[in-house]
């Protein structure tokens, strides 16, 4: 059994033990006693990604601070047993939070943003854009039940995947309208490396070289689909096929 959806589940990077006074970081307090109204005495599940999540409650503090009780270990695991390092090529600033908020809902365990041909992001703009998708991956973790966050590499250039590729257990697709359909059925307990274009798609020549690299085209039908809707889509195909929906 899950929690009760309306608990609300806080991601907090530290140490939890049963009889903690765990005092929420401003952000957090803000969003829950301001935006969330939640008072003395609500029930909050706090999380740390180091397996499982605590049962807590709201203490008494001072205004504008929450400071959460700790009552109880849950032993859940909610996290997917197909292990998936997507690959994002970079694209616009609400559509690549967009794409890492779905796929973390979705269960992705890592994510490397892609600077590709066709990626529109300046590298300056990195270190702050990095800032943001952490806060949406962390927000995305918490309201999807997750127990542990997906792992947010540095960007990287296109070229600087497809040499490590080789090295990987992993079977590697990269997402393609005009790639492959997925057929064969698989095991859970295997690794995958999924790429996903930016708004532009892949060039040909990214196409071919990954191939070449040893990534397998990949196609989520004949529609084509938006940048952050298609790493949802690939995920949910994939999981599905290895039995984990
Ligand atoms: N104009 C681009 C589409 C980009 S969509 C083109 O024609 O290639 C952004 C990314 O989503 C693509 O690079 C691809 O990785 C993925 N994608 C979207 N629709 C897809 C489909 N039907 N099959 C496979 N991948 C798809």
């Amino acid at each position: 059994m899950g929690t009760k959806q309306h608990t609300p589940r806080v991601y907090i990077k530290r140490p939890i033990s049963i009889g903690d006074s765990v005092q929420l970081p401003q952000e957090k307090a803000h969003h829950l006693t301001r935006v969330l109204r939640a008072s003395e005495g609500t029930s909050i599940t706090l999380f740390n990604g180091q397996g499982g999540e605590y049962a807590g409650i709201l203490a008494p503090a001072r205004k504008g601070e929450a400071v959460v009780f700790v009552q109880s270990y849950v032993d859940v695991d909610r996290e997917s047993r197909l292990k998936v390092d997507l690959l994002m090529g970079l694209c616009k600033r609400d559509a690549m939070s967009a794409a890492l908020r779905r796929a973390t809902e979705l269960g992705v365990t890592s994510i490397t943003p892609l600077i590709t041909d066709f990626s529109d992001v300046s590298p300056k703009q990195l270190p702050s854009l990095r800032t943001k998708w952490l806060a949406t991956i962390e927000s995305s973790a918490e309201q999807s039940g997750r127990t542990q966050l997906p792992e947010l590499h540095e960007a990287q250039s296109f070229a600087g995947i497809l040499g490590p590729i080789r090295d990987l257990n992993a079977q590697a697709f990269i997402a393609h309208p005009q790639g492959e359909r997925l057929t064969e059925t698989r095991s859970t307990n295997e690794n995958v490396v999924l790429a996903i274009g930016p708004e532009g798609g892949f060039s040909d020549e990214e196409v071919d070289k990954a191939c070449d690299a040893g990534f397998k085209t990949l196609s989520l039908g004949p529609r084509i689909l938006r940048a952050e809707t298609a790493p949802a889509a690939a995920l949910a195909i994939l999981q599905h096929r290895a039995g984990d929906l």
